[in-house]
């Protein structure tokens, strides 16, 4: 077999019994609903509350709050299988695999007890907000502060292309106590809308239309005096914002990686399907030596790919991947993604612009990878300050 992620040494019994329900749940529960969630531009409530109910939320969190006691292969067989079933709106990477993080390393153990069990099942869908529309690269010049105000921080600024912005009702805001300061004076503050949009001064602003990933909300944030409960800052002390997300960003591009990867192995088994199918001059598309070569050195790449890949996961299960190794896999594989996505459409002729096959979703969605989770050229500098 040239793709086989079973295969993949992490993989264990208890992991694949776990692959296959995830498979059988998303065909089941997802899958049927994929089309109306693409056109509408967000994925159902329900579909959050249903994945919750299956135990596939926050399945790298202690089961103490009510997750799965997993680790990173757990939420990395979540993200495969969702690629491979073309589910790109469900923003359970960031929701599980990041925020949910932030939560059980910097938490006080009275917030994990108040967020947590209700991320596990899906009653709280949460987002995490560092772009703003003047910074996104770089995010210690971020503008948006909480200025501390008796027993509450005030909380003034405006955050753009927040995955799940529309639903999500905890927003883990980057934002800065100290003005005056860089990276040292940023934290993280968690907002709890239902509380902030009853007292006013938080707005959602436009579901932003994108060139993908339709069916994935994502969201301009307002907020304009905001009033948060002192509370509420993550880890208790002012300032480690920076320092937390640096911390786990790693993982945050690895999950873009894995993503990349199962898209690649997409990509490719949907293509050899097709030039086996298709004949033009009398012979199969595949029986053509340039569709041999090139298809032959994209399936290299893919198990370039996936070896990478694997070895960081499991690094990243004993907490040993470093920030530079992590950075390495999210930009190469991605660039990898866009140019193997590219050629395969190339495969299909004119059926390949046309969103009914799915190579032409595969194509608009693959072009974000480059972009979010920090762009690749901000991988490449923190490869470059380790040489
Ligand atoms: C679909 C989608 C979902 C997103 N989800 C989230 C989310 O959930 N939360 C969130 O906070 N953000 C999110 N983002 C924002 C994303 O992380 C940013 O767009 C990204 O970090 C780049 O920031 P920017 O758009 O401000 O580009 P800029 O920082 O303005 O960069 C513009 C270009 O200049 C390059 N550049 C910048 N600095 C340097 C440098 N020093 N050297 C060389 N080149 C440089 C960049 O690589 C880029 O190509 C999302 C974006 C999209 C499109």
């Amino acid at each position: 077999m040239l793709l086989n992620n079973d295969k993949s040494p992490w993989m264990d019994e208890e992991l694949s019994i776990m692959r296959d329900a995830v498979r059988k749940f998303i065909e089941k529960e997802f899958s049927p609903d994929a089309k109306k969630w693409e056109k509408q531009g967000f994925i159902d409530r329900s579909a959050w509350l249903k994945a919750g109910e299956s135990g596939l939320l926050c399945a790298s969190i202690p089961e103490k709050w009510g997750g799965g006691g997993g680790n990173f292969k757990h939420e990395m067989i979540l993200v495969e299988e969702l690629s491979y079933a073309q589910i790109t709106g469900f923003g359970n990477g960031v929701h599980s695999g990041i925020v949910a993080h932030y939560i059980n390393s910097y938490g006080s153990e009275e917030q994990k007890a108040r967020w947590l069990p209700k991320m596990a099942s899906g009653e709280i869908v949460s987002a995490i907000a560092m772009s703003e529309p003047g910074t996104g690269s770089d995010l210690q010049s971020i503008a948006t502060t909480a200025i501390k105000n008796g027993d509450h921080y005030r909380l003034n600024g405006q955050k753009t292309f927040i995955t799940n912005g529309m639903t999500a009702n905890l927003i883990c805001v980057v934002t800065k106590t100290d003005p005056d300061e860089a990276a040292k004076g940023i934290s993280l503050i968690m907002v709890e809308t239902e509380d902030v949009e009853e007292a006013g001064g938080f707005k959602r602003g436009r579901n932003l239309e994108k060139l993908g990933m339709k069916a994935q909300d994502t969201a301009e944030l307002f907020f304009d005096d905001v009033e948060i409960p002192l509370g509420n800052l993550l880890g208790g002390n002012e300032g480690k914002g920076f320092i937390q997300l640096m911390e786990q960003l790693p993982q945050e591009r690895l999950i873009i990686a894995a993503g990349a990867c199962a898209a690649i192995e997409t990509a490719l088994r949907i293509t050899s399907e097709y030039v086996k199918e298709r004949k033009a001059f009398g012979k199969r598309i595949l029986d053509f030596q340039n569709t041999q070569f090139r298809l032959a050195e994209r399936f290299t790449e893919a198990k370039l790919a996936r070896t990478f890949v694997d070895q960081c996961a499991m690094q990243l299960a004993e907490g040993k991947l470093d920030g530079a190794t992590a950075a390495m896999a999210k930009w190469w594989t991605t660039q990898k993604q866009c140019e193997i996505v590219d050629e395969c459409l190339q495969f299909f002729g004119g059926y390949g612009y046309m969103m009914e096959y799915p190579i032409a979703k595969m194509y608009a969605d693959s072009r974000v990878q480059k972009i979010y989770g920090g762009s690749n050229e901000i991988m490449k500098l923190l490869i470059a300050r380790e040489i």
